[in-house]
């Protein structure tokens, strides 16, 4: 195997995830997004073992067996920690609900931090940097030390190990402020006198590693829970930086690549995220919003609201000639999809007109909802965003709300002073009546009542949202 046979399959691995990120774009070909990406990475596991295993430091020009092979400790070293992580990975994937993905992406993130600290620091200990090497480890070292440690916040914080509420220290954006400053005048100080002070090299190495790690972890702890899932894709980002910084210090293109995509999707992400949730990134870095799910702000009297039963929704859908169901989290929570897949089968053999309205951030992660509802079955064609559909409310005679709270929210428009104020959500007031399948009268995940469970076009139909579907079934 040739240099050049290596770097020609790194290009054609980077490819197919360029490939694999345009499929995961739309749910039609998100499968097949998947599985160029997983081709792509099993194409790049193999060449780097194999280059690795068979000799390392091929450059162009000279075949990688020409270079001395490791030694079979080193090779065992490779391969034990990469079959354990494998079957590791795999069981994890494997047993983890949909509701637990932010957690999970969380935790896989934090090693890709310590990962990039790791190869910055072994990359200083080999020996002689350039100043360019130097300043590229230094800084891919400050991005995974506060990657390894916010994530590892996140991942307390979302699987509920750890207090959600945000952690305001005195001058929290001060500290912030100031950790950043200090990396800064270290970077410029490191890339100076590493060369000829190898000591102080690695005193200013240490120094700013404990710096970043705290400011991760600060950083983290003072978001409030509400918050989370948009700083576990600001935390996906930061991992691809992470690894596009050590692979400049590893003189990987297929890292450099890799990570680029990954940083810039995840940047892109985060701003979809902010977007649907009317919330400033700068914001949600100084913390506050969503702190424990308690009810936010002053809480108001909405009146009484009205309970139906689901012989009575089956009644109302078998009248209606229009139905719009919006799902949320609840519908992930009670595990309904499947439920919920054949009530529109049902309907639709009724002839009802069935439609799904997704809001960008129903549920716990962009795109929750599709997944779900992909998995079960129901028809791409019927599932529409929220922009798509929302002017088509008014004329709808049904709508179920399923699991959804925040996403359904009238006091996003309605109230100036609500924490939610305007995030655009789905105006499902506006059709003729509305079911609202959950189990109790508490508040979503942004922890804010719902006027809309007040509204006289509104009836309340409590349990959990798979059995009261499968009753409509029942009674259909
Ligand atoms: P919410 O989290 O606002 O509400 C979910 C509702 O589901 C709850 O009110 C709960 O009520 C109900 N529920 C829970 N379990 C069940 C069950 N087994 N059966 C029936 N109902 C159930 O959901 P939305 O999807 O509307 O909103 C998502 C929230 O998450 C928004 O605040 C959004 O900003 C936030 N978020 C989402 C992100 C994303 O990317 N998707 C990212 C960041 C934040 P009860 O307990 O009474 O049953």
């Amino acid at each position: 195997m040739s240099y050049s046979l290596q770097q020609g399959a790194f290009i054609i691995a980077g490819l197919l995830f360029i490939l694999a990120l345009a499929g995961l774009s739309k749910h039609e070909t998100s499968q097949r997004g998947n599985v160029l990406g997983s081709i792509g990475m099993a194409a790049a596991l193999v060449i780097t073992i194999l280059g690795t295993v068979l000799g390392r430091g091929g450059t162009e020009g000279v075949t990688v067996e020409a270079v001395s092979a490791p030694p079979a400790w080193m090779i065992a070293a490779i391969l034990v920690p990469l079959a354990v992580g494998g079957v590791l990975g795999v069981v994890k994937a494997r047993r983890v609900e949909m509701t637990g993905m932010p957690e999970l992406i969380a935790l896989f993130h934090s090693f890709v931090g310590l990962a990039a600290v790791l190869v910055g620091w072994v990359a200083y200990l080999e020996g002689d940097t350039t100043k360019l090497a130097a300043g590229e480890l230094f800084v891919g070292v400050f991005i995974g030390a506060v990657t390894f440690t916010g994530s590892i916040i996140a991942y307390l914080k979302l699987s509920a190990k750890m207090n959600s509420k945000p952690l305001m220290l005195p001058h929290h954006n001060l500290i912030n402020l100031a950790a950043v400053a200090a990396f800064l005048i270290l970077t410029v100080v490191f890339v100076l006198v590493q060369g000829d002070n190898r000591p102080l090299g690695y005193v200013l190495l240490a120094v700013m590693t404990l710096i970043s790690l705290a400011l991760g972890l600060h950083l983290v702890a003072s978001i409030g829970g509400g918050d989370m899932p948009v700083v576990v894709s600001m935390l996906n980002s930061y991992s691809g930086w992470a690894a596009a910084a050590a692979g400049f210090t590893l003189n990987n293109d297929l890292l450099i690549i890799t990570g680029a995509l990954v940083g810039s999707s995840g940047a892109y992400l985060r701003y979809i995220m902010c977007k649907a949730m009317n919330r400033n990134f700068i914001s949600v870095i100084a913390g506050g919003f969503g702190s424990d799910g308690a009810v936010v702000g002053e809480a108001k009297d909405y009146g009484s609201h009205r309970e139906i039963s689901a012989p009575e929704a089956a009644e109302l859908l078998k009248a209606a000639s229009s139905v719009i169901i919006t799902p949320g989290y609840g519908m992930a929570v009670a595990q309904a999809q499947g439920a919920v897949a054949d009530l529109t089968a049902k309907l639709r053999a009724l002839g009802v007109e069935v439609r799904f309205g997704i809001h960008p951030v129903a549920g716990r992660l962009p795109g929750h909802m599709n997944v779900l509802l992909a998995e079960a079955k129901v028809p791409y064609d019927i599932v529409l965003e929220m922009d798509e559909i929302n002017d088509d409310f008014e004329s709808t005679d049904v709508v179920l709300v399923i699991g959804a709270n925040d996403t359904v929210n009238p006091a996003a428009q309605e109230d100036p002073t609500s924490p939610i104020a305007g995030m655009p959500v789905l105006e499902v007031w506006k059709a003729q009546q509305v079911i609202v399948f959950k189990r109790s009268m508490a508040t979503g995940y942004a922890g804010v009542q719902n006027p809309l469970f007040f509204k006289p076009n509104a009836a309340m139909l409590f349990g959990d949202a798979k059995q009261r579907v499968e009753d409509i079934i029942k009674a259909l």
